[in-house]
C-alpha cells in the first residue's frame, strides 16, 4: 500500500510542530502539507524547515482548500471556527479528519457530526492511551459507587492554554456522569467563586490550574465521607498525544464516514 498523505493545519502550533515531527518519524505515512492562519510568519515558509525537519519543498499556506483535497488525512489541532471550517472541506473530499482541538461549543460539535455522515472524522480531548483508559476506569468507577461519592475533576496545563476547564477533563467528567447515568451538562459545576453554597448531590465540580510548561495533569475525585479515591494521569511530553493523532489517521485510511473516538482507535471502547 502506498504511504498515507497527511496534512497539518495549524502546523506552526505547539501540536502542529509536534505533529510533523511525528508523521515524518512514522512508518507507511508521509507529509502532504501545512498550513496556518493567515498573517502568520510562517506563511511562505518550507513546512518541514518550519518543524527544525529537513526541507520539503513544500510551503506553509493560509488557505486549507488544496491541502485537504490532496490528502488522504488532516491532523488537526487548531482553534474550532477553524476546525468547523476544515470539517467542511474534509466532508467534501472525503479526507479523514483527526480532530484534537478542544474548547468547542455545541454549534462547532454539531457542524462537526454533520461533517462525519460524509467522512470518516476522528474526534478526541485527549489521545493518549492513558487517558482513553483512565476515561474508561472512570465510567466503571462511578457507576459502581453510589450518589454518596462527591466527584471533583481537577487539572493543570502550561500557562498559554485558552481553555478551561481541558477537553480532557470534560471527557473525564462526561465518563462519570455516563457511569452515575445524569446528565453532565446539566450536573456540571465548571468553576467556584464567592458565596456558592453548599456543594449539591450529584454535582460534578471542575477547577483548572494554569502555570510553566506543564504538559497535561488530570486527577478524577471521588470523595465520600469516610474515604477517597484519586485516579491521576500526568503527561510528560506533547509528542504522547502526537503519536496517538498519527495511529488515528493510519486507522481511518478508508474507514466509512462515522463519527470515531481514541478508544474506537485503541480498541477498548466497549471493554
Ligand atoms: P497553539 O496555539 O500552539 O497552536 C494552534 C495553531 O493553530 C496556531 O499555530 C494557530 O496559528 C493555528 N491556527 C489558528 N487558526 C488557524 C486557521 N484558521 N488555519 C490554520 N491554522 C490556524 O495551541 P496548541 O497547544 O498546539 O493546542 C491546539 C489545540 O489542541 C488546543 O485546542 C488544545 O487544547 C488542543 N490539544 C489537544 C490535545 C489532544 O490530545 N486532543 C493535546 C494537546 C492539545
Amino acid at each position: 500500500m502506498s504511504d498515507m498523505k497527511i496534512g497539518v493545519v495549524g502546523c506552526a502550533g505547539r501540536m502542529g510542530i509536534t505533529l510533523l515531527k511525528q508523521i515524518a518519524a512514522a512508518e507507511g505515512c508521509l507529509i502532504a502539507g501545512g498550513t496556518e492562519r493567515a498573517g502568520s510568519e510562517a506563511i511562505g515558509r518550507d513546512v518541514g524547515v518550519v518543524a527544525g525537519l529537513d526541507a520539503l519543498g513544500i510551503v506553509v499556506v493560509d488557505d486549507p482548500a488544496a491541502l485537504i483535497a490532496e490528502a488522504d488525512a488532516i491532523l488537526d489541532f487548531t482553534i474550532p471556527d477553524a476546525t468547523v471550517v476544515h470539517a467542511g472541506l474534509c466532508a467534501q473530499h472525503g479526507t479523514a479528519h483527526i480532530i484534537g482541538t478542544t474548547g468547542m461549543d455545541p454549534e462547532h460539535h454539531a457542524a462537526i457530526a454533520e461533517a462525519a455522515t460524509k467522512t470518516a472524522v476522528m474526534q478526541a480531548g485527549n489521545m493518549s492511551v492513558g487517558v482513553n483508559l483512565m476515561v474508561e476506569i472512570t465510567r466503571r468507577v462511578a457507576a459502581t459507587l453510589d450518589a454518596n461519592w462527591d466527584v471533583e475533576v481537577v487539572e493543570m496545563h502550561h500557562r498559554h492554554k485558552v481553555d478551561a476547564p481541558s477537553g480532557t477533563a470534560l471527557m473525564l467528567g462526561r465518563a462519570a456522569a455516563e457511569g452515575r447515568g445524569i446528565d453532565h451538562d446539566k450536573n456540571a459545576v465548571r468553576g467556584r467563586d464567592g458565596i456558592t453554597g453548599e456543594r449539591k448531590k450529584s454535582t460534578i465540580g471542575y477547577a483548572s490550574l494554569r502555570g510553566g510548561n506543564v504538559v497535561g495533569d488530570h486527577t478524577v475525585h471521588f470523595v465520600s465521607d469516610n474515604e477517597r479515591i484519586e485516579l491521576t494521569h500526568k503527561a510528560s511530553d506533547r509528542a504522547l498525544f502526537a503519536r496517538g493523532a498519527v495511529t488515528a489517521a493510519l486507522w481511518a485510511r478508508d474507514r466509512a464516514p462515522g463519527h470515531y473516538n481514541m478508544a474506537d482507535v485503541l480498541g477498548f471502547g466497549d471493554a
